[in-house]
């Protein structure tokens, strides 16, 4: 591997950038994600920064079930982020629907608009498991082993 490869894989398991969307969700998990910018669980400590445009991330966290109004956004902004890029599924929501599961209004999963890297379960999941997500995220970046599930749904 040169010393180009080197820096690259280092740079991108060591400072991930994160853009976070909202996908219907009831803000639980979000308050959660919020959580890992305080100085408590301090999402930095591992490099990772929140960033405000999808252009400038690596990382993309989704939160809630999908609803069908937002499945055209979340096409859009995961097509911002450049490549290589990762997915984490924060929460039970974005995983299967959960409570929301079986509405006529929702996608019942992420998975079925775009790949997803990493499931972080919980209603909503601790902050520190968000942060592992994060982590395994930016692992799975730096191997190039990315986008691992994708389901397409087909609606009648
Ligand atoms: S997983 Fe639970 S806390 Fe998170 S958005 Fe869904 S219902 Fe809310």
């Amino acid at each position: 591997m040169g010393l180009f490869s080197s820096i690259l894989k280092l740079s991108r398991r060591r400072s991930p950038w994160v853009y976070v969307l909202n996908a219907g969700s009831c803000n639980g998990c979000d308050i959660e994600i919020g959580s890992l910018l305080s100085p408590r669980y301090d999402m930095e400590q591992i490099g990772a920064l929140r960033q405000g445009s999808p252009k400038h991330a690596d990382i993309l966290l989704i939160t809630g079930p999908l609803t069908l109004r937002s499945a055209d956004a979340v096409r859009s902004i995961y097509a911002q982020i450049p490549e290589p890029k990762a997915v984490v599924a924060v929460g039970s929501c974005p995983a299967t629907g959960n409570v929301f599961a079986g509405s006529p209004t929702v996608e019942d999963g992420v998975l079925h608009v775009v790949p997803v890297d990493v499931f972080v379960p919980g209603c909503p999941p601790r902050p520190q498991a968000i942060l592992a997500g994060v982590q395994e995220a930016a692992h799975l970046l730096a191997e190039g082993k990315t986008g691992r599930w994708h389901k397409e749904k087909h609606h009648e």
